[in-house]
């Protein structure tokens, strides 16, 4: 199964993402865990990517199209593979398809997890991320109650700083502009596959396995 997630911020992308690759054994390319690691460790390409990121704008096609072409390269004898934030414009779309055809690569789907505005702004500003691993959790409204370490790996939980109003607003902007263009691109090739992102994490990752098994991609 070689698979591409698009969603929103805040859709679950990077949580259905995780559950695909344990459910099926995928391997998981997502740009904003590799980029954010190479921020937290200060490489070159992370001294390059942090002002775009930190403003919520794209970081350029070429950095982007280098970490893809590796990775690709790196995955390409595994049985399957999932995209988590990659490609996020057209551009970046038509050279991932080249680069695909250039490996002998077929898509077997390209996922879109819609998710309504406000559902969207409430996961952001209650979501936390752990430092080490990249698991997600929401903080429920008892801030008692709230996680301090991530139960998968005991690494920190952060507020990302990309996840606060006018950063958030300024990703869903670019996200209207720039990646829905992509979407009806996939849409064209018979590629799409929508799925409503605003219910219950399980229940998400149920009909999208049901949706690839119905469409005999799994
Ligand atoms: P994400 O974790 O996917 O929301 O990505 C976090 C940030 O990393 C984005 O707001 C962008 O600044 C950058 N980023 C991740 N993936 C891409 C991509 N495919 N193209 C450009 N910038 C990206």
């Amino acid at each position: 199964m070689k698979l591409i997630l698009l969603g929103p911020p805040g859709s679950g992308k990077g949580t259905q993402a995780q559950i695909l690759q344990e459910k099926f054994g995928l391997s998981k390319i997502s740009t904003g865990d590799i980029l954010r690691n190479a921020v937290a460790n200060e490489t070159p390409l992370g001294l390059k990517a942090k002002p775009y990121m930190e403003k919520g704008e794209l970081v350029p096609d070429e950095l982007i199209l280098q970490i893809l072409k590796e990775r690709l390269h790196e995955i390409k004898d595994r049985p399957g593979f999932v995209l988590d934030g990659v490609p996020r414009n057209l551009n970046q779309g038509k050279i991932l398809e080249k680069m695909l055809k250039e490996l002998h690569i077929t898509l077997t789907g390209v996922v879109e997890i819609e998710v309504p505005l406000p559902v969207i702004i409430d996961r952001l500003t209650l979501r936390r991320s752990c430092e080490k691993c990249g698991s997600v959790y929401t903080l429920k409204s008892d801030p008692s109650s709230h996680p301090t370490a991530c139960s998968r790996c005991g690494g920190k939980l952060i507020h990302r700083s990309d996840d606060t109003i006018p950063v958030i607003e300024k990703r869903l902007k670019i996200y209207q502009a720039e990646t829905l263009p992509l979407i009806r691109f996939y849409k064209e090739k018979g590629l799409l596959i929508q799925i409503n992102g605003s219910l219950p994490i399980p229940k998400v990752a149920e009909i999208l396995h049901d949706c690839l098994k119905v469409k005999g991609r799994n």
